[in-house]
Order: structure tokens, then sequence, then C-alpha cells
């Protein structure tokens, strides 16, 4: 039997890789990458700087574990849609195997290349702990309330032990030969290397895992939401390009966090990675439509002046600049932040939470569909399960209670760093002589807000309040005896 175990980028890894063992197992293996245009065509590479860095540092270790266990990496340039059959025809390849992608655009993909190669394609689980799509309520329609849906993933989803890497891997067969292309360097890409992207390797995940499990782990309950501490994982990229499998984190949270709450509070996120990633699945047109209907046409606001201020991190509100530009330096924002500043956008601007969606996969190295696009829509209040819409954080009061003492805005926002605490997250209210004494001058080195909350906070109500109607208020209710995050 001869396989070609087809990587596409969310499974950098050779542990807890069932194509790839299954394959071993059957005979001669041919793993192979395809630098596909949709994402290597430079203007495309450029679009997506931190990712593609995290990727290719990614193959690159995959290249060289594959190496070390007698295989070798066949990297080849070109649609996958086309690459893929060709090259299984030419190398007479008895199946391709790869894992499955929930995103519409990549269903689209392997629905092509199964109509080309047949049962010869198999796709595996391996994204997530459990199949999207497979847990259903009573009435057999997908879950809309996560923790309905945790109930379930609770009662049915047995998570298996991952797959140990095989410990040695067939040679290349002889007869493969195609225009292999080096994994390209950053610079071929027209990509200039971002020192605060973290480094890219399966080696790299296990060490920040353990690093993770010895240090943070078990104060995660308590410290997850503290935007001013290590307080979480940092694994969202390995997830989302596999050089960590969910199954493996999974595990080792579950047999060395000691502190019962951390341990189920950490779990418990995986199970929203689950839910997201069943969401997708089910509803497709999430990519381009508000989860609820009501809030299809939305009078979102074509505003340059604040959408400018929000990416650049100049609003005047002190935690959500730091988001902005947490994002921009380091292609990663903690959680709360991102929160505070999907709110922000969405409804103290009233811009349209797929401009946010947008520009966070654009430069986010996690960035995944299915979690960020869940992670808009519910900060905006119209998504699956979301916050109502009348929640609506206030960036002062956030940013005072997750970041008490203003290390996080400090750290982002030099400008202020002389601020006391008192008034860091909000330098407008501070005394004269207090700015003084912090070089700060509201105006002129550091913007004064862009809004003022309150009357932003009544905008958004008033037309959040039109628009929905009283569809809107039977929704809330049931909404409000829901678990708040
Ligand atoms: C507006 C917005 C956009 C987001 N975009 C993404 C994205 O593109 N990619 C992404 O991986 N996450 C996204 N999230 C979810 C979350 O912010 C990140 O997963 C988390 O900040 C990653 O940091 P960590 O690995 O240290 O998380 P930890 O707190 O250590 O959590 C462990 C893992 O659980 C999962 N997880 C944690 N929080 C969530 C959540 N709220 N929803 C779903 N899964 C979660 C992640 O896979 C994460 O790595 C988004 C959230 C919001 C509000």
């Amino acid at each position: 039997m001869r396989t070609i175990v087809w990587y596409r980028g969310k499974d950098l890894r050779v542990a807890d890789h069932a194509p790839l063992t299954e394959a071993a197992e059957a005979g001669e293996v041919i793993p192979l990458f395809v630098l596909d245009p949709y994402f290597f065509a430079p203007e495309r590479a450029c679009a997506l700087p931190n990712r593609i860095q995290f990727l290719l540092a990614s193959l690159r270790s995959l290249e060289a574990n594959l190496a070390a266990k007698g295989s070798k990496l066949v990297v080849v340039a070109g649609k996958s849609v086309e690459v893929v059959p060709r090259l299984a025809r030419e190398w007479s390849a008895d199946r391709v195997v790869a894992h499955r992608w929930v995103e519409p655009f990549a269903r689209e993909r392997d629905e092509r290349v199964k109509a080309a190669l047949g049962d010869r394609f198999e796709l595996y689980e391996g994204e997530t702990l459990l199949r999207p799509g497979t847990l259903r309520t009573g009435a057999g329609k997908p879950y809309s309330v996560f923790s309905q849906f945790a109930r379930a993933f609770e009662k049915t989803a047995c998570v298996e032990a991952p797959l140990p890497a095989p410990k040695r891997l067939p040679p290349l067969p002889d007869n493969v030969r195609a225009d292999t292309v080096p994994i390209p360097a950053l610079s071929d890409l027209g990509l200039v290397e971002n020192p605060g992207i973290l480094p890219g390797g399966e080696r790299a995940a296990h060490e920040r895992l353990t690093r993770y499990l010895a240090k943070a782990a078990g104060r995660y309950a308590d410290d997850r939401n503290r935007m001013d501490l290590e307080g979480t994982s940092r694994l969202s990229t390995d997830l989302k390009f596999g050089t960590l499998s969910a199954r493996q984190l999974w595990q080792r949270v579950s047999r060395e966090v000691e502190d019962a709450r951390s341990q189920r509070a950490f779990l418990n996120e995986l199970v929203w990675r689950e839910f997201a990633h069943s969401t997708l699945w089910d509803r497709p047109e999430l990519l381009r439509e508000p989860f609820q209907p009501k809030w299809r046409g939305f009078p979102w606001r074509e505003e340059e002046h604040g959408w400018r201020a929000w990416l650049e991190g100049k609003t005047g509100y002190p935690v959500v600049d730091a988001a902005a530009r947490q994002l921009l330096a380091e292609g990663f924002v903690h959680n709360r932040a991102r929160m505070i500043a999907a709110s922000f956008l969405t409804k103290h601007l009233l811009i349209d939470f797929r401009r946010g969606e947008a520009h966070y996969m654009a430069h986010l190295t996690d960035g995944d569909w299915a979690q960020n696009d869940a992670g808009w829509q519910w900060s905006a209040g119209c998504g699956c399960d979301a916050q109502p819409y009348f929640r609506i954080f206030n960036p002062v009061s956030q940013g005072e209670t997750f970041d008490p003492e203003g290390d996080y805005v400090r750290r982002w926002v030099p400008e202020l760093a002389r601020v006391p605490a008192k008034f860091i997250h909000e330098p407008w209210g501070a005394p004269p002589e207090v700015l003084q004494a912090a070089g700060v001058r509201l105006g002129a080195t550091y913007p004064r807000p862009v809004v003022d909350h309150k009357l932003a906070r009544e905008r958004f109500l008033t037309v959040a309040k039109a628009h929905l109607g009283s569809a809107s208020s039977a929704a809330t209710d049931a909404s409000r005896q829901r678990t708040a995050r």
C-alpha cells in the first residue's frame, strides 16, 4: 500500500497523527505539502504575515522531524485541487489521506479532490476532540446554547489517548519524482521576520505546554482573565497549526493539573473551541452572515475616523488601544482584551463586526476562522449563544478589574507608562498635575477618547433596539438565564 499523507497546515506534527501512523503501518508513505497560491502567492502571504511566519517555521520543524524518522517532506507548488490528484496518479498512490477541515472553502476544496480521486481520498478527524457536527439536541438539531453543548460533550465524548509518533517511517519510494521546491524563506514571500511571533514547530509547542503546566496552569481559574499576567497557555497557535493536537493538550491538562477548578476551567475552554468548530461545520454561512437572522441588515456605520483609531490603537481608551497594539506587534491578543476590543468596535463605534473579524484574521497568529468568527459574533451580540446586545463592556471598568495595576496598558501604551494605576484606564479623569508629572498631554502625546462611553452606549442601545425590535426582548430574557462568560 502506498499512501500520500497530505499535510495541509493544521496538523504539522508527527505525534498523534492518525493518517501518518496508519499509512506507515500499511506500507509506503509520501508526506506531501502543497504551497497553494491561495495562501502562498506573495500578495496573499503578505496579507497574513504572522501566520505565514509561524507556518514556515513549523514546516521546517516538520521536515526535520520526518527526516529524523527516515522519511522526507515533499514540497511542491501549485493549486492543491490540481496538484494532489495529478501526483497521486504519477506516483501510483493507492490512497491520499489528510485531516478534515471545517471551513466552507476547505470543504469545497476537499469535494473537488474527492471528485478526482474518489474513495482513494480519505479524511480523518483530528483537528477537534469530537468530529464536528456529531452532537445533536433531542430534536436532532445542532446545539445553539453552549452550556447544553458542553453537557452533551461531557456525556458523549470519550477523548482517546493520543497516538505516539511512529518510531520509524519508510523512506520515500524510488519513483517519487516531482518538481519539488524548498520551503520558502520569509524573504521569498516578501516578508520580514517579526520577532514578536512565538517560535513554531512541534518541539516548541511541547516546551510551551510544559512551561504552562509548571507555572500558570494551577492558577488558571483565577488568573485567566487577567490581562497583566501570563495566566493562560498561549497554545492557541499550536492548536491552530496542529503542532500540538487537542487530544495531547486535553490529556496532559487532565492528568497534570491538580487544581480541580483550574483544570475544569481550562478544559471548558477547549470545549468552547469544539463548539465553535461544530457550529461552523453546521452553519457554513456564518463566515458571511450573523448567526441570528434578526441581525441581518443591521445599520453598521461606515466610520473611517473611528475605524483608523481602533486599528492603530489610538481610541483614547487605554485598554482598547493596548489590545490593538498587541495585535499588531505580537499577532496575539489576550482573550479578555479581544472581547473588550471587539465590543468597543461594534458597540461604541457601531462598526460592522466583519471588518474587525477580517482585521483580526489578517494579524492573529492563531487566526482561526471558526473561533475568530465565534469570538466576533459573540462580542457583537449577534452570534450563537452570544452575550446579549445590551451588555456593553465599559472599557474603563474592564481595565480596572482585569488589569488592576495597569501593567498591560503600560506595556503596550508606553506613553501612559508613568500614569498612576488609579488613572491609567481613564487618563482624562486625572488632575492636570498628575498628567503633567506623567509626561502626558491629552490630545498631543495620547489621544482624547474618540467617543464618550455613555453617549456611545446610549447610541448603540437606541440603534439596536430599533433594529432588533421586540423580537429581541423575548430572546434576551432567555439569554439572561444562561451562564454569563
Ligand atoms: C474577538 C475574538 C476573536 C478570537 N479569535 C480567535 C482565533 O482566531 N483563534 C483562536 O484560537 N481563538 C480565538 N479567540 C478565542 C480566545 O481569545 C483565544 O483562543 C485565546 O485568547 C488564546 O489564548 P491562549 O491559548 O492563551 O488561551 P487559553 O486560555 O490558554 O485557552 C486554551 C485554549 O482554549 C481555546 N480557547 C480559549 N478561549 C476560547 C474561546 N473564548 N473560544 C474558543 N476557544 C477558546 C483556545 O484554543 C486556547 O488556546 C477569539 C476570541 C475573541 C473574543
